[in-house]
């Protein structure tokens, strides 16, 4: 995803873009061995959707017409700490598929709208070639492919900062959380009568237990669910073990779902053990023509999922640091890496302070972290009641807002009596509607 929204920027301001990519594309939407998350339930924030429709205008109809499932942020049903609340008129409107979908619809819509893009498919990148400290193309193969610039969206596996350090450069700083999430996924498909709303995430309390799960509808009237724990047994690949593991989260939604068909797909696992930060924006030499971009700079906890949106913002960031360098400026690294700091700053943060409510977490802990998780217990109680604090935090969750808006004086005071009216609320649940905010 980091390479096709950056070819679609890197097309307004270039001759020619030419996208390598070592796997097969297939023309239809099944997943990849490059891109092994594929397979695992996947949400596009919001704001990743508003952005790519404004790259690609009529993308949403098209993914519409493959068979995504429309969904506001209403349709979202959240279990956090112990009780679930759903976002009701929000204002923010998303579409649910397939990450494979997702991305062949990108790519059809690319190479389609963009004549200047290519993509060669089944070409690995296996070398950078430097002429005078300046990196002027790549090598696949033995060939030369010489470029202007090269943008690294090679995931969070890259190798071509070593190989960058294995010839002179420093290499950068990493921050490692180590959460030791192991998921398991299953495709089951989608009933009429399943659920109204349109898409239902639980996440567990991480202080209590170490499981989360989630389900999102997806085309071809099927629901991909994806279980998974946090330095605990993964969920078993045996159905019924699979099924037991669904039946111990805190609401019965998946388990119901599972039990009520038969799944399309064996267990399909992935394992992470830690969230990943590189700190290029602290590197004090960089060679001028090439750059690292999306979850090679910061790959997240999935649970927040923000890893294609913040992708999205970097490709942006990067449009706007060649508008003001130049493709080809020595500048243009460095200028990219602050702004590229700065969009993965806040989402990195919330993240990392989440994975500490999880006590087995480890890694480089920020002042503060303990005080920033008892604040955000209470907004993610006051979302159950209140649609300001709701609509703030889906905003700052979509990387609309600053963390810090969900700290003014007046959100804290917002947050305090929300939270309060939450917890008499759930001690006196008659008369109302679970878990919606109501104003
Ligand atoms: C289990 C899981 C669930 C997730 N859920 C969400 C979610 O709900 N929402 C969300 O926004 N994000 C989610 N993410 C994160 C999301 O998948 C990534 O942030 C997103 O894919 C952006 O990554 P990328 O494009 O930088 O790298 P990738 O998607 O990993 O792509 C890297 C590409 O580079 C290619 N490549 C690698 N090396 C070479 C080479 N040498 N030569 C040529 N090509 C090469 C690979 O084949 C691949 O196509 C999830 C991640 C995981 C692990």
């Amino acid at each position: 995803m980091a390479g096709l929204v950056t070819a679609r920027v890197l097309s307004d301001h270039v001759d020619r873009v030419r996208i390598l990519e070592r796997d097969h594309l297939p023309e239809e939407a099944i997943p990849r061995s490059g891109v092994p998350q594929g397979r695992h339930a996947h949400v596009l924030l919001a704001a990743g959707q508003s952005l790519l429709d404004g790259w690609f205008p009529g993308l949403a109809d098209e993914l519409r017409a493959g068979g995504a499932v429309p969904l506001d942020a209403g349709g979202l049903v959240w279990r956090q700490g112990g009780a679930s609340w759903t976002a009701s008129d929000l204002g923010l409107c998303a579409l649910s598929m397939s990450r494979p979908l997702l991305e062949t619809t990108v790519h059809r819509r690319l190479l389609r709208q963009r004549p200047n893009v290519s993509i060669a498919d089944e070409t690995a990148v296996d070398g950078l070639i430097l002429e005078d400290g300046r990196v002027v193309g790549v090598q696949v193969d033995g060939a030369q492919h010489r470029a202007d610039l090269v943008v690294a969206c090679s995931g969070r596996h890259t190798r071509f900062l070593d190989l960058l350090a294995e010839r002179g450069f420093p290499a950068p700083e990493v921050s490692a959380v180590h959460i030791d999430l192991a998921c398991g996924t299953r495709v089951v498909p989608r009933q009429p009568d399943d659920l109204t709303r349109a898409v239902a995430i639980e996440v567990d309390d991480l202080a209590c237990s170490h499981r989360m799960g989630r389900m999102v509808p997806a085309e071809g009237n099927r629901w991909i669910i994806t279980l998974g724990s946090f330095h605990d047994e993964a969920p078993p690949i045996e159905p019924a073990a699979y099924a037991d593991f669904a039946r111990c989260l805190p609401s019965p939604l998946i388990a119901d779902v599972l039990a009520r068909t038969e799944a399309l797909t064996p267990v399909l696992t992935y394992r992470m053990p830690t969230s990943r930060r590189r700190h290029v924006e602290r590197l004090d030499r960089t060679p001028a023509g090439f750059l690292v971009l999306g979850d090679a700079i910061c790959s997240l906890n999935p649970l927040h999922a923000q890893g294609m949106l913040s992708a999205a913002l970097q490709a942006q960031a990067l449009g706007r640091a060649i508008a003001r360098h130049g493709l080809t400026s020595p500048q243009l690294a460095r200028a990219f890496y602050r702004q590229a700091a700065k969009v993965v700053d806040a989402p990195w943060r919330l993240a990392a302070a989440a994975d500490f409510v999880d006590a087995c977490t480890s890694g480089p802990e920020s002042v503060g972290t303990g005080l920033l998780n008892r604040y955000l217990d209470m907004v993610s109680r006051a979302c159950r009641t209140s649609i300001p604090v709701a609509r703030q935090t889906l905003r700052v969750q979509n990387l609309l807002a600053r963390p810090a808006s969900l700290m003014t004086p007046a959100m804290v005071v917002r947050v305090l009596l929300a939270a309060r009216r939450s917890r008499w609320r759930r001690r006196n649940p008659a008369g109302r509607e679970a878990g919606s905010p109501v104003g």
